[in-house]
């Protein structure tokens, strides 16, 4: 189904530049603004086997894609800004946001000069226990396990399963099932249970992978005091908070940013929820971002923003600029709304 819809999304994408509907639409479908989700920013990997691709492009791209924003006219502003122009209904010229999504040191070193470079504000999402070295990338070391073995076992729903993974076809295949089967699991509890076992099973070192990719409070801190640069919280464990019980899903998003304003001082006025799609943040969440005062909190349902959008402040959509659809002239046509709304049936608001 996720294949599906990634796959129209694309054609869609191709379809809209090539017809130019991007163009005429936008009067209609273009809302007043987007915000624009990240991950990783790096040079291109030459493996074969790169499940997560989709969660990184080229700093290459990003610059490009800076270039196309700025070309088409819209201005690239803050989160306090974009909460401004929302909140007051002076929305002025069309704008996009940059964020950032877990806090990874790629940004510092491949992104980071390109922001500067080009005076963009933006904003990073940090899970704290990244930085406390407690993170538990799971969805990597799934990729990981699966990438060094040639065979691996797993219990799977109380019994003892064996899956062969030679072939890239075989490490490709068990990586889609594995993933939305753990995705599908009925707690993220049971979820974590299961990669930590792999992660024993194959000597995956779970925190060592942490400290390998994330940034430390050190170099958030220096980010952090570029004027440029909003800390947003993104929950404590990363976990998928439609998951976890109400009060959990309260601690995670409170504790997260009173953790990060010991750190850096300034307590995050916005948040990220993590996966952030339907199944991981939904009307609960929601309204526990708001009772709990931020100004603002995004999800990763694909979307732009609408005036509307003033009354789901803790609901906002983003548009993913990621691995697959990495052609700076897609940029142009995500932003025009005219893909989301296709995406969306031409819904507008999409808080339910
Ligand atoms: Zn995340």
């Amino acid at each position: 189904m996720a294949t599906m819809k990634h796959a129209v999304l694309r054609t869609g994408l191709e379809t809209l530049y090539f017809t130019g509907g991007h163009v005429w639409l936008r009067p209609w479908l273009g809302g007043v603004g987007a915000i624009l989700t990240l991950h990783h920013v790096r040079p291109r990997d030459a493996g074969d086997f790169r499940p997560n691709q989709l969660l990184e492009v080229t700093p290459r791209f990003l610059e490009a894609a800076i270039r196309r924003v700025r070309a088409s006219g819209l201005d690239l502003v803050s989160l306090d800004e974009m909460h401004r122009r929302l909140a007051t209904g002076e929305v002025g010229r069309r704008f996009a946001c940059i964020t950032f999504d877990d806090g990874y040191r790629d940004l510092l070193r491949h992104a980071y000069p390109i922001l500067r470079k080009h005076e963009v504000p933006f904003a990073i999402y940090v899970p704290t226990s990244f930085p406390d070295r407690l993170g538990e990338l799971w969805w990597l070391v799934l990729e990981i396990v699966i990438a060094r073995n040639s065979r691996i076992g797993l219990v799977v729903d109380g019994k003892d399963r064996r899956y062969d993974c030679a072939t890239l076809e075989d490490k490709r295949d068990l990586y889609e099932s594995l993933y939305w089967w753990l995705r599908d699991l009925d707690t993220e509890e049971d979820l974590r249970n299961v990669v930590r076992d792999l992660a024993a099973r194959y000597h995956v070192d779970i925190a060592q992978l942490c400290a390998d990719l994330c940034m430390t409070w050190a170099e958030l801190e220096e980010l952090a005091s570029d004027p440029l640069v909003t800390i947003g919280a993104h929950t404590v464990n990363h976990v998928r908070l439609a998951k976890v019980s109400a009060d959990e899903a309260r601690r995670e998003m409170r504790m997260s940013a009173s953790v990060i304003e010991a750190a850096l001082g300034k307590r995050p006025r916005h948040l990220s929820y993590p996966v952030g799609d339907r199944t991981s943040a939904g009307p609960r969440e929601f309204a526990i971002a708001r009772e709990l005062g931020f100004a603002t909190a995004v999800t990763t349902r694909p979307g732009v923003l609408f005036p509307e959008h003033r009354k789901h402040l803790t609901a906002l959509p983003r548009i993913s600029l990621n691995g697959e659809y990495q052609k700076p002239r897609y940029v142009r046509v995500l932003v025009s709304g005219a893909a989301t709304a296709l995406w969306n049936g031409f819904r507008r608001v999409d808080a339910a």
